[in-house]
């Protein structure tokens, strides 16, 4: 049986599309392309059960879109699995009927959050077989393929078209049985790893590579979070820190890697995390890789920042969301922003003392429908001063979008700000629910935020930290990568409908 793992093109005048991974879909000017795990382990999985593997993410190869369908007719697979999110969903639904006409026998089966949140409307407006309600891509994929080849049981999570054209289901999946330390390290050269592992401005040292220890985030209540449906809070499951470092010690630096980003929604933090940094340094590891990872304020201490400094950590993402407390506790993200600065200070205190790099970036978001202008402006001027005072060194800034399956969704819903359901318009061009501010607004403000660093304290520290080559090529990238997220916000009315 053979199986492609599949990202089809999906080409648009406003740019490359970032799925996967990516929490918030987004459109690139300059694009990303961000290695995606889950699908990875699936194809590994798959592979080491025996079947036939084709990984296929045209996006990330750049494919024109004729080509890739002769390609894939002509490879003829069994299955197609396909990840989607909300904004190309509709996409994924014509590229799949037209596919069905020259393929009539494979099985197209989709997943991701937009589909686990309404997994039985993509069969009843598209010729999709299967739907996933789950997370879990890897173990759900391996069961489909043993049940069609082999007719074993099908895991729970799938929805699929039942006899007489009714939606059936296999029930629901226990993420908690599901043993992330039984499932293979990912074969990258299987999964094309060095499609990923320049073009992304998470990596200073390149190639870069990702890993995930863990699924997806152990607080995971945040109620705009697209990945609280794929991995819903209060079941964080994480491997083993010596696995991690295996994988690490035995196939990353035998393939080169200079970095490693760690895009577990959250990185594991405590006693897991003391332990996995102090075999980053008795294994040598930190003497070859740079590591990055996803964190929370509000939960490491400053022996916790000493370890990361020793350890070679580097880029470490935090979400703020918003400087206003009223809105952070709205949406469930339960971080005292009055703590920001002190945080931030433990984190450079311990580069200080151990000549680390760890570099703090922010995410923010504008556009809330209880937000006015004057509030939105004041994440700017608090972003404007971190840069000013050095504590943070880069950032990111998105437009609030509510995804379905979330509780910011049903909140908008039932509030009434929902302006539209066509999924089309949730990429961020615009705006999709009532606020104060305007798309147009919205935009600004958020081109506003890439524009916050601009000030003379940072800039002049930046230029006096160039110490090679490298710190010099990643600066340039990082300036062009300001100019393409400038150019991202630039429209605010979509065009592509
Ligand atoms: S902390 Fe981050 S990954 Fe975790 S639920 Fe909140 S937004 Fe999602």
């Amino acid at each position: 049986m053979k199986i492609a793992i599949s990202y089809p093109p999906l080409e648009s005048p406003k740019g490359i599309p970032l799925l996967s991974q990516n929490r918030q879909f987004q459109w690139f000017n300059k694009p990303t392309f961000i290695y995606p795990v889950i699908p990875a382990l699936a194809a590994t999985l798959l592979k080491q059960e025996g079947y036939d593997v084709f990984w296929d993410d045209a996006i990330a190869s750049r494919m024109a879109y004729e080509n890739w369908k002769i390609r894939l007719i002509e490879q003829k697979p069994d299955i197609v699995a396909i990840e989607t999110k909300t904004p190309v969903v509709k996409r994924h639904w014509s590229i799949i009927n037209e596919l069905k006409e020259f393929l009539p026998r494979t099985i197209f089966a989709l997943m991701g959050d937009h589909i686990t949140a309404l997994p039985d409307e993509s069969l009843q407006h598209s010729r999709a077989d299967y739907c996933l309600k789950s997370g879990d891509y890897d173990f759900s994929l391996l069961s489909l393929a043993n049940h069609l080849s082999k007719g074993t049981a099908l895991c729970g999570g799938w929805h699929f078209r039942a006899p007489g054209s009714l939606i059936a289901s296999s029930g629901p999946q226990n993420l908690q049985e599901n043993d992330l330390n039984s499932l293979p390290h990912i074969d990258r050269e299987l999964t094309g790893w060095r499609l990923y592992a320049f073009e992304n401005g998470n990596f200073k040292y390149t190639p870069g590579t990702y890993t995930m220890a863990g699924r997806d985030c152990w607080w995971g209540k945040c109620t705009f979070c697209s990945w609280t449906t794929l991995f819903p809070g209060g079941k964080f499951r994480v491997i083993k820190p010596e696995r991690l470092l295996d994988d690490i010690e035995l196939n990353l630096i035998t393939l080169g890697i200079k970095e490693v980003f760690d895009d577990t929604g959250c990185f594991p933090a405590g006693k897991w995390l003391l332990k996995f940094c102090d075999g980053l340094v008795e294994r040598g590891l930190n003497k070859k890789i740079a590591f990055s990872c996803n964190m929370r304020f509000g939960v490491l201490k400053q022996e916790h920042y000493d370890a990361m400094a020793k350890a070679n950590f580097r880029f470490v993402l935090y979400g703020i969301e918003s400087a206003n407390q009223e809105t952070i506790e709205r949406l469930n993200k339960k971080i005292d922003i009055a703590a920001v600065r002190e945080e931030l200070e433990m984190a450079k205190k311990a580069n200080r003392k151990y000549k680390g790099m760890i570099s703090p970036h922010i995410t923010t978001m504008i556009g809330y429908p209880w937000e006015s202008y004057k509030e939105a402006k004041s994440t700017i001027d608090f972003t404007r001063e971190l840069f000013d005072c050095g504590l943070i060194d880069s950032l990111q800034a998105t437009v609030v979008t509510p995804y379905p399956g979330t509780s910011f969704f049903n909140e908008v819903k039932k509030n009434g700000w929902l302006l539209t359901e066509d999924w089309d318009r949730y990429d961020m061009r615009e705006l999709v629910i009532k606020s104060d501010i305007t798309s147009e607004q919205s935009s600004e403000l958020t081109r506003a935020i890439y524009k916050s660093f601009m000030t003379p304290g940072f800039i002049l520290r930046k230029l006096f930290s160039i110490r090679s080559i490298n710190d010099l090529r990643y600066m340039w990238m990082a300036a062009v990568r300001v100019i393409g997220h400038l150019a991202d916000f630039k429209t605010t009315v979509n065009t592509d409908r």
